[in-house]
């Protein structure tokens, strides 16, 4: 059985992060903006978490944003380690049923300010509106960490939503 996997960044809606600061490719100082892509790299038993930002030139460089244990309560390393997330863009919507996977996980890679699941998740799926998302979320169909939780459950960095799809 597949699980199809997205991580999911919750920002304020604000303007994308500057950095000023040297680009070794194009050999002066220049302005970074953060294109707000989350990497996850695992090393040894810590995973990091880097943002990467672009300079005019499009050359990168990520900034180191988090590191954390992997075998801390609620990440699972088998999730992160050299796993590719589909990467949930700003204002973009996901189709649970576009294929034919039965569950989804979504990965908080971060959430700046607060964020209720019912809404998040209204905000991010395109095929359920916001009170079958509540049934659903009752009902137990989504769970947050693997356990039953309420509609109005704040999300967190590293919470996994975990969607099954009848
Ligand atoms: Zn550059």
């Amino acid at each position: 059985m597949q699980t199809e996997q997205y991580s999911l960044v919750l920002r304020k809606k604000q303007k994308a992060d500057t950095v000023r600061k040297q680009c070794k490719m194009c050999g002066k100082v220049t302005i970074f903006t953060d294109t707000t892509i989350r990497r996850h790299n695992a090393n040894g038993k810590n995973i990091y978490q880097f943002a990467i930002y672009k300079c005019p030139k499009n050359h990168s460089w990520n900034k180191k944003l988090d590191i954390y244990k992997s075998f801390s309560e609620h990440v699972d390393p088998a999730n992160l380690v050299e796993t590719e997330f589909n990467l949930i863009q700003d204002g973009e919507k996901i189709s649970l049923f576009k294929s034919t996977e039965t569950f989804y996980e979504i990965n908080i890679s971060s959430a700046e300010g607060s964020f209720r699941l019912d809404r998040t998740l209204a905000d991010y799926i395109e095929d359920w509106s916001r009170t079958e998302i509540v049934q659903k979320i009752k009902n137990g169909e989504i769970l947050l960490n693997n356990r039953f939780t309420k509609p109005s459950q704040k999300l967190s960095i590293h919470d996994k939503i975990l969607i099954v799809v009848k």
